[in-house]
């Protein structure tokens, strides 16, 4: 197997500066992390609250924590204080909660809104109309501690890759459509088996478990 390092350093080439590699770090542990954090990596995703509580303690305060799994709204006020990104925002409710727990700690917290994008893959997420009709109206104004910085969404597993250059392509319309009014800055599309094709169709945020640190097993 080739090192960690390597498998980063060949694709944070091969994807120039334009495109952020958030490196998902779930089950995997704290000394393989530090090996890319030492060369000075600081993007890691985490799937589950409770990992990310325990790797957050552990590591360097300075790593960005991208949140990138569901979450429950139970769970939002332990990672608030620390996160830097959520990219798995996926209800009204969960926005709410968010927003009342940002205010308590006086602090704007940086989320994506994720969209179904694949009805195969994922039974979370605002649909595409529902999108629409949010980013339509004013409820996320209404929000102060809570900006959306971008959109979230994950393809089909699958080989054909039609069907996955399909689904990021109608999550792009929708960011391309709305990223001015609403400033976006991120769209977060692409996974370790489908990432090329999220970057022809507007990624500017993948995220990488397996090309980087092997397989989860
Ligand atoms: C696990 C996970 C990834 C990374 O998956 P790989 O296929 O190992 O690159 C990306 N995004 C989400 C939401 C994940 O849960």
């Amino acid at each position: 197997m080739r090192l960690i390092k390597n498998n980063l350093n060949i694709i944070k080439n091969a994807l120039g500066d334009d495109v952020i590699v958030v490196a998902v770090s779930k089950t995997k542990p704290t000394d393989e992390i530090m090996k890319i954090y030492d060369q000075g990596h600081i993007d890691f995703g985490e799937n589950k609250v409770q990992e990310l509580l325990i790797k957050e303690k552990e590591l360097p305060k300075n790593i960005n924590w991208h949140m990138i799994g569901h979450l429950q709204r139970n769970k939002v006020r332990s990672i608030i204080p620390f996160v830097y990104l959520i990219h798995s925002v996926d209800s009204l409710r969960l926005i709410n909660k968010i927003n009342e727990e940002g205010k308590k700690i006086n602090k704007k917290i940086k989320v994506l809104l994720q969209v179904k994008i694949s009805d195969a893959v994922s039974k979370y997420g605002f649909n595409l109309s529902e999108i629409e009709k949010i980013l339509n109206s004013e409820v996320l104004d209404n929000h102060k501690y809570v900006k959306v910085v971008g959109l979230m969404g994950m393809a089909t597993f699958s080989n054909n890759e039609t069907i996955i250059e399909k689904e990021f392509n109608a999550l792009q319309k929708i960011y391309d459509k709305y990223k001015n009014t609403h400033k976006f800055k991120t769209l977060s599309m692409g996974m370790s088996g489908d990432y090329k094709i999220a970057i022809k169709n507007g990624s500017n945020m993948v995220r990488l478990g397996s090309v980087i640190f092997g397989s989860r097993g």
